[in-house]
């Protein structure tokens, strides 16, 4: 067996230890005889991986006791468009925070039930910077700021909490949630799909403030209905118990790799030796304002986009995969969430190093 090194932006590299696990007791999960995939979700069995899980993100994060965790279906895309029906509340708009595409797509699902406010877009720059917080125009009648905290496609980052004056937080946390420590109490809610920084693809976290739900607009279907979700621990429906078992390995993971204090120095550590490479020299470029580059998605390009057939090529050959970048920007983007190792990371420079000395 040789596992590749893998960039990609998700679904993305998992854990070995967690993967390893997941193998020894794929058949008979703890002496139960069966594995997860085969458990009622309403089985003491089930029920104990699903209340670990919870236990375990609550305390790694730090999650107040008035907010709620719900682990739930349709990713990031379903959360951002169920978001605006459940937290309308009565109000008339929303606000949005435009840093890149991902929050473009939420802003254009919030108009279908209520009146948008673009607070602030760096589109005009092509979603390179965070707008200056002193120029955004927020409206404090708004039921909530969305906000994008990671731009997975741009890797735009905020590396703070913007003050929104008591109108709530709300944040697509996709691709940077428990990468660093995170003070929850500042957002209203936070949603995040499992498949770069948690686990497979098929659950989504949710984590809300207890008073924002419960006046869902009275069409939305129970299924979509945070509250209704809540008050039946996650399993209104049968729930996507595999995702929501390994998602639960990978917590147990952080917690025994250093919480995420731990989890936070390392990837800052992975983020800046990429970083000072690409800014010690003019064949690779990363086109993101610095106080404002992500830890976790670094795009770069190639002084001649004509050589990136072979970069990639001659990538996949020394065993680093998932580089191609997104289609609406081109060039390249190494995705180094948590599981990816700084030997990853050094490897890439290596390769990048090279490239630039033959080609360069
Ligand atoms: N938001 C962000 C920030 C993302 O990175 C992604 C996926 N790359 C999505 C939303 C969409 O996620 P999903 O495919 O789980 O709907």
């Amino acid at each position: 067996m040789k596992r590749i090194v893998n960039f990609s932006a998700g679904p993305a590299t998992l854990p070995l230890a967690v993967l390893e696990q997941v193998q020894a007791e794929l058949l008979d999960w703890r002496g139960s005889g069966m594995s997860v995939m085969e458990m009622s979700h309403r089985d003491k069995e089930f029920m104990s991986i699903a209340q670990d899980a919870e236990k375990d993100l609550r305390e790694i994060a730090g999650i107040p006791a008035n907010y709620k965790v719900l682990f739930l279906q349709g990713g990031a895309t379903g959360q951002f468009t169920f978001l605006p029906m459940n937290l309308l509340r009565g109000k008339t708009g929303f606000d949005y925070v435009l840093t890149g595409d991902w929050g473009k797509k939420a802003a254009k699902e919030a108009g279908k039930y209520g009146k948008v406010n673009i607070a602030a877009s760096s589109e005009a720059d092509k979603f390179t910077r965070i707008p200056d917080v002193k120029t955004w125009k927020l409206d404090p009648n708004a039921a909530y700021v969305h906000i994008t905290p990671n731009e997975t496609i741009h890797g735009v980052e905020f590396h703070q909490e913007p003050e929104t004056n008591g109108v709530p937080l709300v944040a697509d946390m996709s691709s940077n949630i428990l990468s660093r420590p995170i003070d929850i109490s500042k957002y209203g809610l936070i949603y995040a799909g499992a498949q770069k920084n948690i686990g497979p693809s098929g659950i989504t976290i949710v984590i809300v403030r207890e008073d924002l739900i419960g006046q869902a607009v009275p069409s939305t279907p129970g299924i979509f209905d945070y509250k209704q979700m809540a008050d039946n621990e996650s399993m209104l429906n049968t729930p996507p118990c595999f995702s929501w078992y390994v998602s639960g390995l990978v917590f147990k993971w952080i917690k025994e790799n250093g919480g995420l204090a731990g989890i936070g120095e390392r990837n800052a550590r992975k983020a800046a030796a990429l970083y000072d490479y690409i800014d010690s020299q003019d064949f690779y470029r990363n086109p993101v304002a610095k106080a404002d580059r992500s830890r976790m998605n670094i795009p770069f390009t190639l002084a001649n986009a004509e050589l990136d057939a072979d970069f990639l090529k001659g990538a996949k050959a020394a065993g680093l995969s998932g580089l191609k970048g997104h289609r609406s920007v081109g060039g390249m983007r190494a995705s180094i969430y948590n599981a990816m190792t700084q030997e990853g990371v050094n490897a890439l420079i290596e390769y990048m190093k090279e490239f630039a000395r033959t080609k360069g």
